[in-house]
């Protein structure tokens, strides 16, 4: 038994029953990064000795039988932007190349108290703002399943340590696809969450109306023991609402007969689509039909809007919320006359290419003059796209789609065009703009054996219906 291959459902089945310690699961993980990390490049910073202390404290709780969760013991990573109290959080930004957080996110804090093992924290594009983690200050992450690839992004690090084995579970971030994308980019399961489910209090902010925090793990079932623990309002984050948090894996089992799933036509289309990615779809149509699902065809008008209205509201978002790296408040000391060259100078330097596209798109948009025909038009098409979702949803209880319309691509491919990777993102906008909740899932290979996913859409805090839908997919096709 190779033990990093397990699932965390696995592991943490053979942790409780005394089979293997928190101790042994640790090290044959930190043995695996230790082998593989130089050539996938998915970790930014290692934290083996903590690791360690903190398995060997879950083992004591073992043995006083006194687990905390059933995450208790089991070894975890965390997306890089997350705050992490005295471990260093770069967003993987020269900006941030020497932050030390002074405080915890929230979903850190969660998990901590529900005695995960920390391993580090994992490879991004630079704040997020990417889909193939090449806007990355310290390099890109790549795909396991072909080095010359790419793991998808923002939360590409993430996903390649899930598909590598360097964890067994691991928190990212998705504000417009990162942790949908680079999940079916890996071949592992990724959710995004409803808008406020988990808290983002920690986490550094790149477009506020967006923003969420989620799961990538190996299988639906283990997304729903994490969601678990870090779902639920927080008063720090006054995005969260105080719902209620169900039992998400209660459903896990139950059958999907009688399901109505909607097809949208848009997600559908022969043109820009890899024929791959089409057939492998089809033939999960096949299978849900099996299981007793009636698919219906359905419309989602404006779903060509979803991209131009992302690129307007995020970057404005993003401009705002990177007024605060400046050199002062955070951000390299770098000496200067006034005030200006002190701004100018941390600035030019700390910021990547991608980023600064990105402040000055935003800060174009919001200017005087502008904002009307930009970010309060954006915000309007917005309600449009959210209503095609509401209508939808009258009709049928989820949706399914390709979580992207290709595999991973090529590496050196992507920012030589932005615009190119702009549009990679048409089938994952959608969910973010409209607060949903969405899910990627593994569903085949293409012929050159590189990975595909599904995208399964749920209305708002219907989290449970996503994690039953995947996890039922997930068994049939493993069978
Ligand atoms: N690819 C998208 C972008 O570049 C999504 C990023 C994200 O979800 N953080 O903005």
């Amino acid at each position: 038994m190779n033990i990093t291959e397990l699932s965390l459902t696995e592991l943490s089945q053979k942790f409780k029953e005394g089979k293997l310690t928190s101790r042994e699961i640790t090290e044959a993980f930190i043995k695996n990064i230790e082998a593989q990390n130089d050539k996938l490049n998915a970790m930014v910073t290692t934290t083996f000795d903590l690791a360690r202390e903190m398995a060997d404290a879950a083992d004591s709780r073992c043995e006083n039988d006194k687990l905390l969760s059933p995450l208790d013991g089991m070894p975890f990573t965390l997306k890089d932007n997350i705050c992490t109290k005295g471990i260093r959080t770069t967003a993987s930004s020269r900006m941030l190349e020497d932050f030390v957080p002074p405080y915890d996110a929230e979903v850190w804090q969660k998990l901590k108290a529900a005695g995960v093992v920390l391993l580090g924290k994992t490879n991004l594009d630079e704040f997020t703002m990417g889909g193939s983690t090449e806007t990355s200050a310290w390099g890109y992450t790549r795909n396991p399943h072909d080095l010359s690839r790419v793991a998808g992004g923002s939360s590409g690090g993430s996903a390649a340590a899930i598909a590598a084995n360097f964890c067994a579970g691991t928190i990212g971030t998705d504000t417009g696809g990162s942790i949908r994308q680079p999940a079916a980019f890996c071949g592992i399961t990724g959710i995004k969450v409803s808008y406020g489910r988990v808290s983002r209090y920690g986490c550094m902010s790149f477009a506020s109306s967006l923003d969420s925090v989620g799961i990538l793990a190996k299988t639906a079932e283990d997304c729903a023991i994490i969601l678990q623990v870090i779902a639920g309002h927080d008063e720090k984050d006054s995005t969260t609402p105080d719902k209620e948090v169900p039992n998400y894996s209660a459903n896990l089992p139950k059958s999907l007969n009688g399901m109505r799933i909607g097809i949208p036509k848009e997600y559908f289309k022969e043109e820009g689509m890899d024929s791959d990615v089409l057939s492998v779809m089809n033939s999960t149509k096949e299978i849900l039909k099996k299981m007793g699902v009636e698919l219906v065809d359905i419309s989602l008008p404006h779903t060509k809007y979803a991209v131009p209205i992302y690129y307007i509201v995020a970057p404005c978002e993003a401009s705002a919320n990177l007024a605060r790296f400046d050199g002062i408040r955070f951000g390299p000391k770098i000496d200067g006359k006034t005030l200006d060259e002190i701004y100018t100078k941390a600035r030019s330097y700390g910021f990547g290419d991608e980023v600064k596209r990105r402040i000055l798109i935003g800060t174009y948009a919001l200017s005087a003059g502008y904002y009307n025909a930009f970010y309060r038009k954006a915000q309007k098409v917005r309600t449009l796209v959210k209503q095609d979702f509401e209508n939808a949803f009258e009709e049928v209880d989820a949706i399914l789609t390709p979580a992207d319309p290709s595999v991973a691509f090529k590496a050196g491919d992507g920012y030589s065009n932005p615009l190119k990777m702009y549009l990679e993102d048409i089938f994952v906008a959608p969910a973010s703009i409209s607060g949903i909740c969405g899910i990627s899932t593994p569903i085949g290979k293409n012929k050159e054996n590189l990975p595909i996913g599904a995208q399964i859409l749920c209305p708002a805090f219907k989290e449970t219906l996503a994690l039953q839908i995947a996890n039922q997919i997930e068994k049939e096709i493993k069978d």
